[in-house]
């Protein structure tokens, strides 16, 4: 069986092991990325024309990220000559009082380590609930100015162009079978049934599929959801674009609804709820079954509160969340194997930090100390419980 050497090879060509290989590039190593199918596809988590990308979070540890991200985003756009971040602004709203513990802490949180991202006085805001939006009381409005839209697979194809272009090796249609660690200082990757890889280490960005690629070593806390992504149409031409200046939206009560303003399809807008979720198998994602009351929820949500878009959804697509118990990433090297790094779990909000974890996984397979304290997404969480 024909036998490749690289420093390092990165498992899964989403977003965030695009980011983590091209990182690897760029500090001088020799890097693969394998993808077990052809790209781009939309069979994983990364598919799709817009992501939504803000800075505030309740989780401090998530909101001292973003600045970060940001910065990497913009230089990404300047490298490759692409827009792939359009700034719209994004407006939270708490509409009960039991949301109000959440919105405080994103404010408190953007107050520390984005200050000059958080609006009170956007002025778009009057204007848009005098029209785009109803809701009879509020008890929070805050804009997130620096957020928007992040254009999805254009981005995870510029990163791979870019990584290639930079001397990195992509092989698609190649999927890692087996990983078989040789000691600390090299692991196997068995590719395809027919080429066996060595490295020094190996960082597995599998999403959906890691729990299943790792289970020889750990069972690890991911469970693979299928989840539907909602285009309403604008009952107006233009009403909710973000040319005419709607900028994207979040309710951070239990349900996490937001939206999107109209971009890849003329006038749709893409509304959806965080909480409809169902288990699946990633290889079978389809069969999953989504529990109907949540898709009702959604859509007496946009009756409700979004007077100029249609009942019902014109297009429903499906994507996959990767969720941990907490939804917080899981960010860390296997115990037992301190040369497999993982990147998983992003549980539905991993694409807008994925620069910036993409570095902190970088850094762990060079073995090199991290940019940010990674104890909050470390295995041993789950483990001491
Ligand atoms: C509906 C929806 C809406 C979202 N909205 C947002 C948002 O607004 N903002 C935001 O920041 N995030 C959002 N997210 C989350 C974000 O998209 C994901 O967290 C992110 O895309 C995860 O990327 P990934 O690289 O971990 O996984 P993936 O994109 O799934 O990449 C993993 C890759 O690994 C490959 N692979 C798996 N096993 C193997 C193997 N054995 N060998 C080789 N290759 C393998 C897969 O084929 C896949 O291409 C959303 C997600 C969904 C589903």
């Amino acid at each position: 069986m024909p036998e490749f050497e690289f420093d390092h090879a990165v498992v899964g060509g989403g977003i965030v092991g695009s980011w983590t290989a091209l990182h690897l590039v760029r500090a001088g190593k020799k890097v693969l990325l394998l993808e077990q199918f052809s790209h781009p596809h939309t069979r994983g988590s990364s598919h799709g024309e817009s992501r939504l990308i803000r800075t505030g979070y309740a989780e401090p540890f998530f909101c001292e990220m973003m600045p970060h991200a940001f910065r990497m985003w913009s230089e990404l756009e300047l490298e490759v000559g692409k827009t792939l971040m359009v700034n719209t602004g994004v407006i939270g709203v708490a509409k009960s009082p039991g949301d109000l513990k959440t919105y405080q802490a994103m404010i408190d949180n953007m107050k520390k380590y984005c200050p000059e991202s958080l609006d009170m006085s956007d002025p778009r805001i009057e204007t848009l609930f005098s029209r785009l939006l109803k809701f009879d009381k509020l008890h929070g409005v805050m804009m997130d100015s620096s957020g928007g839209i992040l254009l999805a697979q254009k981005a995870v194809l510029a990163i791979q162009a870019l990584f290639r272009e930079r001397g990195g090796t992509q092989w698609d249609n190649s999927p890692v079978q087996k990983i078989e660690p040789i000691g600390e200082e090299e692991v196997k990757l068995h590719v395809d049934f027919q080429r066996v890889v060595k490295a020094k280490s190996v960082v597995v960005c599998a999403g959906a599929w890691t729990p299943k690629l790792l289970s020889p070593f750990a069972t690890l806390p991911l469970q693979p959801s299928a989840v539907k992504v909602y285009y309403w149409r604008s009952k107006e031409k233009g009403a909710y674009s973000e040319k005419s200046g709607f900028p994207c939206f979040i309710d951070v009560g239990e349900l996490c609804i937001y939206g999107l303003p109209s971009y890849e399809y003329p006038d749709l807008v893409k509304v959806c709820i965080h909480a409809g979720n169902a288990r699946c198998d990633p290889n079978e994602r389809d069969k999953a079954i989504l529990d109907p009351k949540i898709e009702k929820k959604l859509k007496d949500y946009v009756r409700e509160h979004f007077p100029l878009l249609e009942a019902e959804p014109a297009i429903i697509e499906t994507c996959m969340y990767t969720l941990t118990p907490d939804e917080i990433f899981l960010i860390d090297t296997l115990t037992k194997h301190k040369n497999i790094v993982v990147g998983s779990g992003f549980s539905g909000t991993g694409f807008k930090t994925s620069p910036a974890v993409g570095k902190l996984l970088s850094q762990m397979a060079m073995g090199t100390e991290t940019f940010l304290d990674i104890t909050p997404y470390k295995l041993a969480r789950f483990q001491r419980k």
